[in-house]
C-alpha cells in the first residue's frame, strides 16, 4: 500500500513536469511571439510626417481601407511601434514622402476571421489537446503496469459497458446466486451470527413484505471477529441462502492504483448492485478503506475520498430494492464512526472464536468430506484446540487427511488428526535437527520440569503428552496440557499456577545442570505476557488493585496492550511483573527440589522414549519410589 502510494505520487509529479516542459517548448518554437508584448504608441499624423522627413522611419505597414498605419523607427527595438491614422485622400503624397525617406512600405489586407481562428486554435486549443493526449497515454501505461487487464478484473457476464472507458470499473467480483454454493449449513458453530443474518436473508427474499409494513431494514451489517472465524464464509452463505447475487470486493482493492479511482470504484460498485438487485455487496477487510479519518498527521486523500464516497453511497441507495451491504473486519476499533452510525453499518455481528461445542461442530463438518477409519473422537481434538479458529480446524482435518496419504493409508485415523493438531500448533516434525546427547538430556529435564510442576497443582489442565521431537516452529520439545472442560474464567490462583508451570522448564535446567539455556525463551515470553496482563488488565495485583493500566489495541488480532499510565507507574508495573515471575520461579524450583528423584526418573524415561503420553507420565509419577522414604501424611 505504502509503496503504491509512493509510486503513484511520483508518476503524477513526472506527468506534471513533462507536460510543463512540452508546453514551454511549444511556446518557444511554435509561437515565439506569444510571450513578447508589442508596445504600440498612438502618435499624431504630423509625427509620422516629421519622422519621414527626418528619415527616421524604418518600416511602415499600411492597412488598406482603414487608414491605419503602424510604423517602426530605425535603431529601436523590434517590439516598439507607433500607430497613427492617415488623413483620407493623402495617400499619394504620403507614398511620395515614404519613397523619399527610403523607408520600407508594406500594404496589409485587414485581418479576416479565419486567421484569428487559427491563432486561437494554435495558442489555446492545441496545448490542451497535447495535455489531454499525454494524460491519456500515462493513464494507459499505469493501468498496464498495475495489471488492470489481468484476471483480477474479470467480470462476469452481463457486466459489459460498465464504468467510463475502463477508468472506473469497480473491480468487484460478481458471483451469481447459483454459483455461490455456500449456505448456512456450511457454517458450523456461530449460531448467534447466523440468527442475526437470517433476518437479512428474509429481507432479501421478500423485500415487499418489509416495505408494506413500513419497516426500514438495516442497509449494512458489519461482521466483526478474529481472522479465520468464518466471516467471509457467512457473507457468502447469506447470498446462497437468499439465492441472490453476491458482489465481493476487498477494502484494499478500493485503495489502489490511480488517484481518484477508489471513489469511482465505489460508485460503480453500487451502480452494478442497483442494476442487479436484490443482491449482496460484500466489502471484505473494510478497515483498509474505512479507517478513522482523524488518525495521525499523515492523511491519505485517496482513502478519504473513497471513504466519503462509500458513506454517500450507503446513504443514497434505494434499499427497497433489496440491497444489503455486508462488511467484514477484524479491527472494528479503527473504523470511522461515520461508517457505524444508524443507516450505515449499524448492525454489528460478532463472529467470535468457536467454543468447545462450536469447534466440535466445525471439525465434524469438515471431517464429513474425508474418508475416516473409526473410531474417531473429534471431541478430543476439539478439547485439545482451545483458541483455534474455524480456519485452523479446517486445516487440522486437511492435514490429517494429508498425513494418512503420506502414511500410505486410504482412510484417515484418529492418530492422524491428533498429529495434525500438533502440526498446526508447533509445526511439522523436523527429522533433520539432530540434538547432541547433552542437548537431548537438557530438553528432557526441561519438559519434565514443566510437567511435574503442572501435575503438582491442585487445579489446572492435566498433562496429555510430552515430547522431545523437534518441530519446524523451532520448539525442541513440548508438554501438552488439555483442559477437561471449556474454561471461560481464570482465577488469580490459576494464573499464578500457570506462571509456575511456565517457569518449570528453566527451573529444572538450573536445578540439574546449574546452567541456563536459550530453550526457555518462549516460556519467558508467555510468562511475561501473562504476568503483565494480570497486573495491567485483570486487576490482580495488590499494589494497583482494580486500576486499568493498559488498553488492548487490537482485540481481535494480537491482543497487544499499550500502557496508559504515567512513566513512573510503568516502572512500578515492570517491578511488579518481575516480582510475580520471580515468585513463580522460586515456587517451581521448590516443587522440583521436592520431586528431584521423580524428575530424574521421568526425564530419563522421556529421553529414551522421546514421546510419552499423559497416562504414562502420571503412572510413573504416582509410583512409589523404593529409594524414597514415604511422604509424611499431613
Ligand atoms: P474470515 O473471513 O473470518 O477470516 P473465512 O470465512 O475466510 O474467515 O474462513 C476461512 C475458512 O475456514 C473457510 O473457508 C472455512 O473452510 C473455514 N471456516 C472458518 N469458520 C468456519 C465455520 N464456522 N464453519 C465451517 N468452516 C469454517
Ligand atoms: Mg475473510
Ligand atoms: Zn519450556
Amino acid at each position: 500500500m505504502e509503496m503504491d502510494d509512493h509510486k503513484r505520487r511520483r508518476n503524477m509529479i513526472l506527468y506534471v513536469i513533462i507536460a510543463l516542459l512540452v508546453y514551454l517548448i511549444l511556446n518557444t518554437l511554435l509561437f515565439p511571439n506569444m510571450g513578447q508584448q508589442a508596445q504600440i504608441t498612438d502618435v499624431s499624423y504630423s509625427t509620422l510626417l516629421d519622422d519621414l522627413e527626418n528619415k527616421e522611419v524604418d518600416r511602415i505597414d499600411y492597412t488598406t481601407g482603414e487608414y491605419d498605419a503602424v510604423y517602426t523607427r530605425k535603431g529601436e527595438a523590434d517590439n516598439v511601434a507607433y500607430q497613427t491614422t492617415i488623413l483620407p485622400g493623402s495617400e499619394d503624397t504620403l507614398i511620395q514622402l515614404i519613397r523619399d525617406s527610403g523607408a520600407e512600405i508594406d500594404v496589409v489586407v485587414p485581418n479576416n476571421d479565419s486567421s484569428l481562428w487559427t491563432y486561437y486554435l494554435m495558442t489555446l486549443v492545441l496545448p490542451f489537446l497535447i495535455f489531454f493526449l499525454i494524460g491519456w497515454w500515462f493513464n494507459r501505461r499505469m493501468k498496464k503496469a498495475s495489471g488492470d487487464d489481468g484476471p483480477s478484473m474479470n467480470f462476469g457476464g452481463g457486466f459489459g459497458g460498465m464504468g467510463g472507458g475502463g477508468l472506473g470499473k469497480s473491480g468487484a467480483r460478481k458471483v451469481k446466486s447459483e454459483d455461490v454454493g455456500v449456505t448456512f449449513k456450511d457454517v458450523a458453530g456461530q449460531e448467534e451470527a447466523k440468527e442475526s443474518l437470517k433476518e437479512v436473508v428474509d429481507f432479501l427474499e421478500n423485500p415487499k413484505r418489509y416495505e408494506a409494513i413500513g419497516a426500514r431494514l438495516p442497509r449494512g451489517a458489519l461482521l466483526v471477529g478474529p481472522p479465520g472465524t468464518g466471516k467471509t464464509l457467512l457473507a457468502k452463505a447469506v447470498a446462497g441462502e437468499a439465492g441472490v447475487s453476491f458482489f465481493s470486493i476487498s477494502g484494499s482493492e478500493f485503495v489502489e492504483m490511480f488517484v481518484g479511482r477508489g471513489a469511482a470504484k465505489v460508485r460503480d460498485l453500487f451502480k452494478q448492485a442497483n442494476e442487479n438487485a436484490p443482491c449482496i455487496v460484500f466489502i471484505d477487510e473494510i478497515d483498509a478503506v474505512g479507517k478513522r479519518r482523524d488518525q495521525g498527521l499523515s492523511t491519505n486523500d485517496e482513502r478519504e475520498q473513497t471513504l466519503n464516497q462509500l458513506l454517500t453511497e450507503m446513504d443514497g441507495f434505494d434499499n427497497h430494492k433489496g440491497i444489503v451491504v455486508l462488511a467484514a473486519t477484524n479491527r472494528p476499533d479503527s473504523l470511522d464512526p461515520a461508517l457505524l452510525r444508524p443507516g450505515r453499518f449499524d448492525r454489528r455481528i460478532p463472529v467470535e472464536l468457536p467454543d468447545l461445542a462450536g469447534r466440535k461442530a466445525i471439525l465434524e463438518l469438515h471431517a464429513k468430506d474425508v474418508k475416516t477409519q473409526p473410531p474417531i473422537d473429534l471431541s478430543a481434538i476439539a478439547r485439545a484446540t482451545p483458541g483455534a479458529s474455524g480456519a485452523d480446524l479446517a486445516n487440522i482435518i486437511n492435514e490429517g487427511a494429508l498425513r494418512a496419504v503420506r502414511m500410505g493409508r486410504s482412510r484417515a485415523m484418529q492418530e492422524d488428526f491428533e498429529e495434525s493438531v500438533e502440526v498446526v500448533i508447533a509445526g511439522q516434525q523436523r527429522k533433520s535437527t539432530v540434538l547432541s546427547d547433552h542437548e537431548k538430556q537438557v530438553v528432557s529435564y526441561h519438559e519434565i520440569g514443566h510437567a511435574i510442576v503442572a501435575a503438582s497443582m491442585k487445579e489446572g489442565a492435566p498433562v496429555t503428552k510430552i515430547t522431545i521431537v523437534p518441530r519446524t516452529s523451532g520448539a525442541l520439545g513440548y508438554t501438552m496440557q488439555v483442559e477437561e472442560d471449556e474454561k471461560f474464567l481464570t482465577t488469580r490462583q490459576e494464573a499464578l499456577d500457570k506462571l509456575a508451570v511456565y517457569c518449570g522448564g528453566r527451573a529444572a535446567e538450573e536445578l540439574i545442570f546449574n546452567e541456563m539455556t536459550t530453550g526457555a525463551a518462549n516460556d519467558i515470553e508467555q510468562a511475561t505476557k501473562l504476568a503483565r496482563n494480570m497486573i495491567t488488565r485483570f486487576g490482580m495485583s495488590d499494589e494497583f488493585g482494580m486500576m486499568a493500566l493498559g488498553t488492548v489495541q487490537n482485540a481481535y488480532l494480537n491482543q497487544d496492550t499499550s500502557l496508559t499510565c504515567a512513566p513512573g507507574t510503568a516502572e512500578h508495573v515492570d517491578e511488579a511483573v518481575r516480582k510475580l515471575i520471580e515468585d513463580a520461579h522460586s515456587r517451581a524450583l521448590q516443587i522440583l527440589k521436592e520431586n528431584k528423584f521423580k524428575l530424574h526418573e521421568l526425564a530419563r524415561y522421556l529421553y529414551k522414549k522421546e514421546t510419552i503420553t499423559g497416562q504414562e507420565f502420571m503412572t510413573l509419577l504416582k509410583r512409589e519410589n523404593p529409594l524414597m522414604p514415604p511422604k509424611p501424611q499431613a
